[in-house]
């Protein structure tokens, strides 16, 4: 079947287990607007049927090690330049001290996030990096992952394009690593275009690194970040893209739906946050054309309404910090954990915390990191409830 009509029966085949093609989805996209109750039904339907009445979340602390960036991307106000204000180098004492106050509150996930290669573009992050004893970026994530796992919190590292070899280091502490794709589109790097001054965010390089993150068996999260200018046909390739890495890897093992949301000083601070139905489709489209992946939406970034969207096919919520900022987004606070599992028992769903590696990636990590997990994991490989609550 090349071309869905979007009547009763073709959202039963695929409720029923029809793979949707990319031309599938397209003609299904063209149809949003007169079928959203029916794409929002179906997508529910898969997804309680691949993953019940569970919606995880991983509570973590932000350690925001290095905010210098290589590059530019219109949208972003987490970079900072060196003689800002909110500049961050965290030593490794600030590592320390940040991990043991997230054991504290029970925190398990050390996400540790930084901007492109900064030892590249800034002399300042060079100087930082010999001062601790390091000569790059990479290598310093890997040292600050040992000290953060010894105080028992598991890091998942986000720093952009790491390379196959430092991947293959930071494996042995991470649990899991983190690349957004943003979107698969080469027009979003065009002149005019949110990442024309951002090479790292070029399709083909961050496409290439989820591949070797494949080829080294590490369990990715990544997403899509929507809203940026891009066209839902653009949003449907990047899944696909998506798809395909984890059809070939088995790698994926969650994917983010990112709402964009302008920021003050900017140069697209004019640009508006997509409308909330349209963001839904397309969490909704998500679920249809990837029916057992776990979808994540942050729920910071859709405070009002984000239990909305456990009608739409998500399963889990990310990072929520009792403890520090959403450091690329600190204008949007997290909600307490208490009110989201409120929430999701209001619709029926049981909150579980995870680890920062889904349940069904643990036995593919290695034996170390999977005893560690074993000390406060219970049977299904969440974290205990009497551990984290
Ligand atoms: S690569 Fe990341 S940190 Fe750097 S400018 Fe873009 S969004 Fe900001």
């Amino acid at each position: 079947m090349s071309k869905l009509e979007y009547d009763f029966e073709s959202y039963n085949r695929i409720k029923d287990g029809y793979e949707l093609t990319q031309e599938d989805a397209y003609q299904l996209a063209t149809n949003f607007r007169y079928t959203s109750n029916r794409l929002f039904e179906t997508a529910t339907q898969l997804r309680n049927k691949h993953k019940g009445d569970i919606v995880s979340f991983s509570k973590k602390a932000f350690f925001n090690i290095v905010n210098l960036c290589r590059d530019t991307c219109d949208y972003c106000t987490y970079k900072a330049e060196p003689n800002n204000a909110k500049l961050s180098l965290m030593n490794k004492k600030n590592v320390k001290d940040l991990a043991k106050l997230a054991k504290k509150y029970k925190c398990t996930e050390a996400l540790f996030v930084t901007g492109e290669s900064p030892e590249q573009k800034y002399q300042e992050a060079k100087d930082w990096l010999k001062l601790n004893g390091f000569s790059s970026t990479g290598e310093y994530l890997a040292d600050c992952s040992e000290v953060v796992l010894n105080e028992g919190i598991f890091p998942h590292t986000n720093a952009g394009n790491l390379t196959k070899e430092e991947m293959k280091i930071l494996r042995e502490t991470n649990v899991s690593l983190g690349l957004m794709l943003e979107n698969s589109s080469k027009r979003l790097r065009e002149t005019g275009m949110p990442h024309h001054d951002a090479p790292s965010k070029e399709p083909a390089t961050r496409i290439n690194v989820l591949k070797n993150a494949g080829e080294l068996k590490i369990p990715m999260t990544t997403g899509i970040l929507v809203g940026i200018g891009e066209t839902i046909y653009e949003v449907i390739d990047s899944i696909y893209a998506i798809k395909d890495i984890h059809k070939k890897f088995g790698n994926i093992q969650e994917i983010i739906l990112q709402n964009f949301h302008p920021k003050k000083d900017t140069s697209m601070q004019e640009h508006k946050t997509p409308d909330t139905s349209y963001f839904k489709s397309i969490v909704a489209l998500c679920r249809i054309i990837m029916p057992d992946m776990n979808i994540q939406i942050p729920p910071n970034l859709s405070q009002k309404n984000y239990h909305e969207f456990l009608s739409v096919g998500i399963n889990d919520w990310g990072g929520i910090s009792p403890i520090t900022d959403d450091y690329v987004n600190p204008e949007f606070s997290w909600p307490q954990i208490k009110n989201v599992e409120k929430k999701c028992l209001e619709y029926k769903f049981k909150l579980k915390a995870r680890f920062p590696v889904y349940p069904e990636f643990v036995s593919g990590i290695s034996k170390e990191l999977r005893d560690r997990i074993a000390l406060i994991a219970d049977e299904e490989n969440y974290v205990r409830e009497d551990y984290w609550k």
